[in-house]
């Protein structure tokens, strides 16, 4: 048996393939970007629009408990990031998620100016932050420092240190324990942004005695594009901590039709407008899918599916050519792969072609996502040797492969 049939004949997660819709002859190695239908999601979606708001319209809200959908799935999404019920609410984007605990984060820390983060790691985040400092003016400013710098830069100036937990483009995964406790240390609180960790990593939010964090529902947790997102508070904030998006739907009591603002207990308070009940019945299909796997075999399994990769490029004809950008060390190494190449976009483009769907990130990253649940070994082994074949003989030398699309 060749080693990637061995590895899945000995995976415990195997099954969990067949709970995704992937079309004929392709090896969908995206997931970290949009993952895939699972197909309970199907079925869900039908109910939803066809028996609940078809057939019980308005009264939905209280029969199907359209209401507590956000906490619902927050409390699911929890038990896979090391939270408590209680702790995450699904709500908003990601973007919108930020802007909210950056800006309650810093009315927290009234007499500090700095917002601290990393450059070059996810666009919306530093654009949200921007606008968060600017929002709420008075000196604030948002400080970029490259990460080896990162704790060299918390003073008693910092009321927030917002750092994704492992780079979208890099996979590098940051101490989410020494960095929390560094900035703690110090009298500020920590952002951490989960949207490449959550239903790839493990991940002990309370284990690290997080403060607040978010996350991205349509990636490795599978909502569907555009799913809404999510957000952390802990217990231990989330009476101090008020959302500077004061919405009805953080309010205490919303049906009463009040005047003032008076913002829910516990983690309701950092919800917003109407909750969107279709992307949510979607993402609970998703989530309920990695809760039954479990973070920790999850886990395992992207570490053992990156590793193989990893090995197989490099044992392969285009090893040269393809400079490794993601941590070697499984332990540092998040659920995709990038390599850096002069004709990255290129390369990503031939191998759609062929079959085997990754992503490009500027400036020259082909990058490749590994969702544990959806794949198996033997396709990942097959897309490394495409990718060398791809390579090697130059097949992405080719006019129709350097064609920019609107979206990379
Ligand atoms: C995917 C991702 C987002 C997505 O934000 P949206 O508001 O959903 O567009 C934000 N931050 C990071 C780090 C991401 O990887």
């Amino acid at each position: 048996m060749s080693e990637a049939a061995e590895l899945d004949a000995a995976d415990p997660l195997a099954g969990f393939r067949d709970e995704f819709e992937l079309p004929e002859g392709v090896i969908y190695l995206d997931g970290n970007s949009l993952g895939p239908l699972p197909k309970a999601a199907r079925a869900r979606m039908r109910e939803v629009v066809e028996t609940q708001w078809g057939v019980s319209l308005i009264r939905g809200w209280n029969d199907h408990d359209w209401m507590g959908a956000p906490t619902r799935v927050g409390d699911a999404i929890a038990g896979l990031i090391g939270a408590g019920q209680g702790e995450v609410i699904v709500a908003d984007s990601t973007s919108a998620n930020l802007f909210k605990l950056a800006v309650a984060a810093m009315q927290a820390r009234p007499d500090r100016k700095v917002v601290l983060s990393e450059p070059g790691d996810f666009p919306t985040d530093l654009y949200m932050l921007e606008g968060a400092v600017r929002t709420l003016g008075q000196g604030r400013r948002l400080e970029l420092r490259p990460a080896e710098a990162i704790e060299a830069a918390l003073s008693e100036d910092v009321a927030v240190l917002v750092l994704c937990h492992a780079h979208y483009k890099t996979a590098r995964i940051r101490d989410m324990t020494r960095l929390t406790a560094a900035a703690q240390a110090v009298g500020a609180l920590v952002i951490w942004d989960l949207s490449h960790s959550a239903g790839v990593l493990e991940v002990d939010l309370n284990g690290c005695n997080a403060d607040l964090a978010v996350g991205c529902g349509y990636k490795y947790l599978n909502g569907g594009p555009g799913a809404p997102a999510f957000l952390f508070v802990a217990r231990r904030h989330q009476e101090t901590l008020v959302s500077p998006l004061s919405g009805w739907m953080g309010h205490q009591a919303p049906f009463t039709f009040q005047d003032a603002y008076d913002p829910a207990l516990g983690i309701q308070r950092f919800a917003c407008g109407t909750p969107p009940v279709l992307g949510v019945s979607a993402l609970e299909c998703g989530v309920d899918i990695a809760a039954r796997a479990g973070a920790r075999a999850i886990r395992a399994k992207a570490a053992a599916l990156t590793d193989l990769f990893i090995r197989r490029v490099e044992a392969g004809p285009a090893a040269a050519e393809l400079r490794l950008v993601t941590p070697r060390e499984a332990g540092l190494r998040g659920g995709h792969v990038s390599y850096a190449h002069p004709d990255g976009y290129a390369i990503v483009q031939a191998l759609i072609a062929r079959g085997v769907i990754g992503d490009f990130r500027d400036p020259d990253i082909a990058r490749f996502g590994f969702s544990p649940l959806p794949l198996s070994f033997a396709e990942v082994a097959r897309a490394a040797d495409i990718l060398g074949e791809v390579v090697a003989t130059a097949q992405y030398d080719q006019p129709r492969f350097r064609q920019r699309a609107a979206v990379t």
